[in-house]
């Protein structure tokens, strides 16, 4: 690994301001991704800058009336168990505790894994699923972009030099909403969805009065299904709705082959994956009261 220089920010402002003068610094949330891609030549900076010590990245804040602010270093094992995020954002604590395993956990954040921009990222199909915004604090001042919108490709984001991805925020769950993360790998942890489906339903009078289904590992970046969960909206909750729907899902996606699974397996299991977090998530949906 080649030298670089290290500093620990203690606010926004600081941590822009690092990153607007020196182009070649890079952010450091885990570092689970990051370190290794310094380590192994795809990555270089000369300066790392540790954002764990910025309060505002590393708050977890559930307000009832407003909803979920997730500081973008907060690290997934305060994530599965924050109480409100559990009884809240299942699907959030469930994929933080998919991450890796315990001690990528005890590092590892959803920001970082935004950042990253695999298009096998975990957490990003939940993100979408939600409807979760990313605040991004720059040089020129703070805006925010919707999860959907956030990566570009494959390892690239919308985030421009000097830009720090600060915090995401999740809409307050309505009553009889609920969502779910589903992914298929080879073995049971510590490697790479070959596909995964995150997906969240509002339901109303036995129909669906909305739903959102992103994909993961499928495309070039984890990928939101606009058109299947505007379909829903308004269908009956039956198996023929669902089913649609996981066939749109397995129509949009866009798969290579490569050594974890051909792209015929892959868009079979989009179908699989959504129509099965399709009904845990209506499940789910029934039994929240919130
Ligand atoms: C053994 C192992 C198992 C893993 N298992 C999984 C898995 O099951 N599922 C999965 O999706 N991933 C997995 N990963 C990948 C990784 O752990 C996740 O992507 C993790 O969420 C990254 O978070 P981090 O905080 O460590 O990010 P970091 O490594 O700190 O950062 C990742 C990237 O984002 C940038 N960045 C970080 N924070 C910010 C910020 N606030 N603003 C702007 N840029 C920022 C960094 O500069 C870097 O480019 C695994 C990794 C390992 C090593």
């Amino acid at each position: 690994m080649k030298w670089f220089d290290y500093v620990a920010p203690r606010s926004v402002a600081e941590a822009v301001g690092l990153l607007s003068t020196r182009p070649q610094a890079r952010p450091l949330a885990g570092g689970t991704d990051l370190l290794v891609q310094l380590r192994s030549g795809g990555k270089e900076t000369d300066l790392v800058i540790d954002v764990k010590h910025i309060p505002e990245l590393n708050h977890i804040r559930y307000d009832p009336a407003g909803g979920l602010t997730l500081g973008a270093a907060a690290p997934c094992c305060r994530i599965y168990e924050d109480q409100a995020v559990k009884q809240a954002y299942p699907a959030l604590a469930d994929v933080a505790a998919l991450i890796g395993g315990r001690q990528i956990q005890n590092r590892a954040s959803i920001g970082g894994n935004l950042c990253n921009a695999a298009p096998s990222a975990d957490s990003i199909p939940v993100l979408i699923a939600h409807g979760a915004v990313c605040r991004v604090a720059g040089p020129g001042g703070t805006r925010e972009i919707a999860a959907e919108n956030f990566c570009t490709a494959p390892g690239r984001t919308v985030l421009q030099p000097g830009d720090l991805l600060v915090a995401l925020h999740l809409p307050r769950p309505p009553a009889r909403f609920a969502a779910h993360y589903l992914r298929f790998t080879p073995r049971n942890e510590m490697d790479i969805a070959v596909a995964g489906a995150g997906v969240a339903v509002w339901l109303e009078n036995g129909a669906f009065r909305s739903a959102r289904i992103a994909l993961s590992a499928v495309a070039p970046t984890p990928l939101y299904v606009r058109e299947a969960g505007e379909w829903l909206a308004g269908k009956p909750v039956n198996g023929e709705s669902v089913n649609k729907a996981a066939e749109m899902a397995k129509e949009a996606a866009r798969p290579i082959t490569d050594m974890r699974g051909t792209a015929e397996f892959r868009r079979h299991l989009c179908a699989v994956l959504t129509r099965r977090a399709l009904e845990a998530a209506i499940q789910r949906a029934k039994e929240a009261r919130s």
